[in-house]
């Protein structure tokens, strides 16, 4: 069976009915990109950059993060690369940093929230993405995004370290693509104000959906509380889809979800752009969306989104995939 989809490596990804759609992989370092060609993947939708910044004494420099980008951009050799800014706080800690202990740190001081206070941090990072543009098709997206000016902020800061890389006569990526995670309800509710904005989205569903249910996704006594196929989900994510669609934007998946078997019926159907997964799940995602037809998976979703509970969700996905 692995050398079944194997076959697939060079293969596009599209349904019984021609739709081509992008699966990439989500990566912590440079390391994972062999995995990532190896099985075929068209793109990187999610570099977690946190773990440059984990495991140390201080703060990578920006040579040091410049090399980091530029090799992964280099080894896509032209293919999408979705860079994420920093990702800590709250949970993930950073000794140097010196962050507060927090009552509840899935709802603190994290992400954006800390890279817009700690601007000398958040620009060196910015100018090290900046200049490895040059050297592939690289996107920017900016965690932990709950409202517009954080957003607005954000870009302000990348523009004006744009701006000054090119006033020294440095080469910068003209077009740049600066995208926002979808993974705070605000954000994926008024997801037609933010299409206005930004270039793209990437859906974060290991947050989103914690937020959405208000269980934490390390908390093992709600855990039955997560669930991914909850119609409440499905309807933001319906929303944040066709916001971006209307605005002629494209929208991805970078959580967990991405990759999920059940899930992709519903995503295919709800109209996604890009599965963005574990690069070992990408050839499976492949030969599954080629025996799927888009039409079908529309129609799914259409009722999927007016179930009341997720095993309605799921007897539909059952009974879809399985007419096949
Ligand atoms: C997510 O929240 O779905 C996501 C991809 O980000 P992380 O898992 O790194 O929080
Ligand atoms: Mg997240």
């Amino acid at each position: 069976e692995k050398a079944e989809l194997l076959k697939l490596v060079d293969e596009p990804s599209k349904t019984m009915d021609g739709v081509e759609v992008e699966l990439a992989a989500n990566i912590g370092t440079p390391d994972d990109l062999e995995g990532v060609t190896a099985n075929g993947g068209e793109g990187i939708g999610l570099y977690r950059t946190e773990f440059l910044y984990m495991g140390r004494n201080e703060i990578p420099s920006e040579e040091e993060q410049y090399e980091a980008y530029k090799k992964v951009l280099e080894g896509m050799d032209g293919k999408p690369v979705v860079v994420r800014t920093l990702d800590v706080g709250g949970d993930k800690e950073l000794p140097y940093l010196d962050l507060p202990k927090e009552m509840n740190p899935f709802l603190g001081y994290r992400a954006v929230r800390m890279t817009l206070d700690n601007q000398e941090l958040f620009r060196t990072q910015l100018r090290a993405l900046l200049r490895a543009s040059a050297h592939g098709n690289l996107k920017i997206m900016f965690p932990m995004i709950a409202t517009i000016d954080e957003f607005n902020r954000a870009k302000a800061l990348l523009i004006e370290e744009k701006d000054k890389l090119v006033s020294e006569g440095t080469d910068v990526k003209e077009d740049i693509e600066v995208g926002i995670m979808i993974e705070i309800p605000s954000a994926a509710i008024i997801a037609d104000q933010f299409a206005k904005v930004v270039d793209f989205f990437s859906i974060g569903t290991n947050d989103l959906i914690q937020y959405t249910m208000a269980a934490d996704r390390m908390n093992e006594a709600v855990s039955y509380l997560y669930q991914p196929y909850h119609p409440a989900l499905l309807r933001l994510i319906q929303m944040v889809v066709n916001a971006a669609h209307k605005e002629g934007k494209w929208a991805g998946m970078c959580g967990e979800m991405a990759g999920d078997e059940k899930a992709i019926p519903l995503l295919l159907g709800l109209g996604l752009d890009e599965f963005s997964m574990s690069a070992s799940s990408v050839l499976k995602a492949r030969k599954q969306i080629s025996g799927l037809k888009k039409t079908d998976m529309e129609q799914l979703a259409l009722s999927a989104v007016e179930c009341a509970e997720t095993e309605e969700v799921l007897a539909l996905v059952e009974e879809y995939t399985n007419r096949a």
